[in-house]
């Protein structure tokens, strides 16, 4: 069964035709799913006996609202979404000078096993559709009634471990009349599959790559971050100069700092001696606390110390903002504490077909 809202308006108009109805209709199909429609009944310009063809042929994904926090001190409004089987994911819409940002999720859990993340507690359940990607951007949109300009990859889940499914979301997601969303208003961000990053810079992408590197050498990435065992850091960062050289784009690395493990002015001068001469911007992020780890932000002046070594070695770097203080939960917990929840309402059993190939 293929997922219409993961369609583009060529294929849409290519199903109809093949179903025996006019191209048209694959534009009618097309502005359905662009309404966040749900389901065959709510087609209501389409005849019957093409919707019922339609059904035994596909079904369509969506992201309805489970909950709904909206931050009393900047308007950052975090949902959770319930998809079709049940499962929940994540998002998050910022608003900025420049317009209106959304976090998106593109698995149901992580399997990378970061340490201080939430979302990977449990592992990977199942890997999105792009059809269930974009349902994020089509509910927050219309429930808050406005346009969504970016987005960024970087709710639950890790985008490049569910590579094929990425790349179809970021086409659909540019797709004139459609959201029209470009790749230079994308950011993807990746615990860092070097593999993955280097398609992505032989394809040139346009997208911003966003890399989490949280740590200046593989002595502590690897103690954090599993995935350092696979790609080193020096591997990691030549796949970023790589992805540079072909894009001409700025890579930005994040790096939460984290109370005692890579704070020191010493991890602040050895990442600036790895980052030297690259086209690069580090987002210092405070880490949040999450219930299940140990680990602990770093202060407010340590942030301005190590980010301060770093201007001064010429990396340019800034302490993220914080936006929706007051409605955290970072990423990956709200979900979790809902499934603790005894269970309420449940769509259909999804298939199971739609499972990550590792
Ligand atoms: N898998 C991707 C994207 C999802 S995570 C990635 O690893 O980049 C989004 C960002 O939040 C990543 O930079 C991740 O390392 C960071 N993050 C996860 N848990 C965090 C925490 N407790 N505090 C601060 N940042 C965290």
């Amino acid at each position: 069964m293929e997922d219409l809202k993961a369609m583009t308006r060529k294929e849409l108009a290519a199903l109809a035709k093949e179903l025996g109805q006019p191209a048209f209709r694959g534009n009618q199909l097309f502005d359905w799913m662009l309404k966040g429609a749900e389901d065959f009944e709510q087609l209501t310009n389409l005849p019957v006996d093409f919707r019922r063809a339609l059904s035994n042929r596909a079904y369509i994904s969506f992201a309805r609202i489970e909950r709904k926090f909206i931050s009393q001190i900047d308007g950052t409004v975090k949902y959770l979404f319930r998809l079709r089987d049940g499962k929940y994911v994540e998002s998050v819409v910022m608003e900025y000078k420049h317009g209106r940002s959304i976090c998106i999720s593109t698995q149901v859990g992580c399997r990378m096993g970061c340490a201080f993340c939430a979302s990977t507690i449990g592992g990977m359940e199942r890997c999105l559709t792009a059809g269930e990607m974009l349902s994020q951007i089509f509910t927050a949109s219309r429930d808050l009634n406005v346009r969504i300009s970016n987005v960024v990859l970087m709710g639950m889940g890790e985008p490049l471990d569910n590579f094929d499914q990425t790349m179809r979301f970021l086409k659909l997601v540019g797709e004139e009349k459609g959201l029209s969303i470009g790749a230079r208003h994308i950011s993807l961000s990746t615990c860092g599959l070097v593999d993955r990053i280097r398609e992505l810079a032989a394809e040139k992408s346009q997208i911003t790559l966003s890399v989490s590197l949280h740590a200046p050498n593989d002595e502590i990435r690897s103690r954090i971050m599993p995935v350092n065992r696979k790609w080193p850091v020096e591997e990691l960062l030549s796949a970023c100069r790589e992805y540079t050289k072909e894009t001409g784009r700025r890579i930005s690395f994040e790096y939460a700092m984290i109370n005692g493990l890579n704070d020191s002015d010493d991890c602040a001068r050895m990442l600036a001696n790895q980052l030297k001469g690259m086209l690069c911007h580090v987002n210092l992020i405070p880490a949040n606390s999450v219930k299940e780890s140990a680990f602990s932000s770093s202060g407010k002046q340590r942030l301005r110390c190590f980010q301060n070594i770093l201007n001064k070695h010429g990396v340019n770097a800034t302490v993220r903002r914080t936006l929706g203080a007051d409605i955290s939960a970072s990423c990956g917990q709200l979900r979790k504490a809902v499934k603790n929840e005894p269970p309420c309402e449940r769509g259909d059993e999804g298939d199971e077909d739609r499972q990550c190939d590792p």
